[in-house]
């Protein structure tokens, strides 16, 4: 017989979905909530309703961006330096290096690594957007391949650098040694991320 009735074991169930949450910190954030009467509940839950509802890709870099706009703030802030472009993994490699306050370029958001384990191939990333937008970008000149230190990760960018090189006449650099192979980059600290980018070096 269950000991909790029947919505907050779903909550806890939904909730321990999520990755990073197990099923005891689940339980506390529920009956936590359950507790709350600043109404909580309700702001977290129309955040999450809103989220897919106000939220789509750019159709340039693919971060995330509001509904109602083609471009996000990133790619339509006017005093980003549009002849560097950084290919990241997700958009939390995008919030890690926007902390740094050290890149002022433009982004390319990824959306994961080839990966054949997974069934990821480079036609299930933003691999083929980005080649054609560097094809039809001439003021590009630096392409940074900042994928993390995974194995996947390298593989990545060395599948990126090859379609790249034949027609791209720019430079092509990586972050520099420093990460931790396999480490995100948001794992990283700001200080450590920050020589990263500025001591990045070719590819
Ligand atoms: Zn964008």
């Amino acid at each position: 017989m269950e000991v909790l009735p029947k919505a907050i074991v779903q909550a806890i169930e939904a909730l321990s979905d999520l990755p990073g949450i197990g099923s005891r910190s689940a339980e506390r954030l529920v009956l936590n909530l359950m507790r709350s009467s600043s109404g909580l509940d309700q702001r977290i839950a129309s955040s999450l309703s809103n989220l897919k509802k106000n939220v789509h890709e750019c159709k340039t870099c693919f971060h995330f961006c509001e509904i109602e706009k083609e471009e996000c703030a990133i790619c339509t802030n006017q005093s980003r330096d549009k002849k560097v472009l950084c290919v990241i993994e997700t958009p939390l490699d995008l919030i890690a290096l926007e902390k740094t306050h050290e890149y002022k370029g433009l982004y390319h958001v990824l959306h994961g690594v080839i990966s054949p384990l997974n069934k990821i191939g480079p036609d299930d990333l933003r691999i083929h957007e980005l080649v054609s937008r560097i094809k039809t970008h001439s003021e590009i000149q630096e392409l940074i391949l900042a994928t993390s230190g995974s194995t996947e990760s390298d593989a990545t960018a060395m599948y990126i650098a090859q379609n790249i090189k034949p027609f791209f006449t720019g430079k092509i650099s990586r972050l520099s040694r420093g990460i931790p192979s396999g480490g995100d980059l948001d794992y990283l600290d700001i200080g450590t991320l920050s020589r990263a980018i500025s001591e990045r070096r070719d590819f």
